[in-house]
C-alpha cells in the first residue's frame, strides 16, 4: 500500500490531468456512466480540490440520465 502522501499526489495530478477528459465523457464519447460512477468520480475530483470539475462531471451525467435515476433533473 502506498504512503497517504504518495495517493494525495496521485489523486492531485490525476485530477489535473483528467479534468476536461472525465468533463466531456458522456457527450465527446457516448460513455454512460451509472449514477454510482459519476459520483465515485465526482469524489475523486472534490478529494483532489477540483469542485468544479466534479459538479460538471455530474451535471454532464445527469444531462443523460432516465426519470427514475438518482441525478435527472428533467421533466417527467
Ligand atoms: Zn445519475
Amino acid at each position: 500500500m502506498n504512503t497517504p502522501e504518495e495517493i494525495a499526489l496521485a489523486v492531485v495530478l490525476f485530477t489535473e490531468v483528467w479534468g476536461e477528459l472525465a468533463v466531456s465523457l458522456p457527450d465527446d464519447y457516448s460513455c454512460h456512466m451509472t449514477c454510482t460512477e459519476a459520483e465515485a468520480l465526482a469524489d475523486v475530483f472534490r478529494a483532489g480540490g477540483q469542485d468544479r470539475t466534479a459538479e460538471m462531471i455530474l451535471a454532464n451525467h445527469a444531462a443523460h440520465d432516465e426519470p427514475d435515476d438518482l441525478h435527472f433533473q428533467g421533466e417527467e
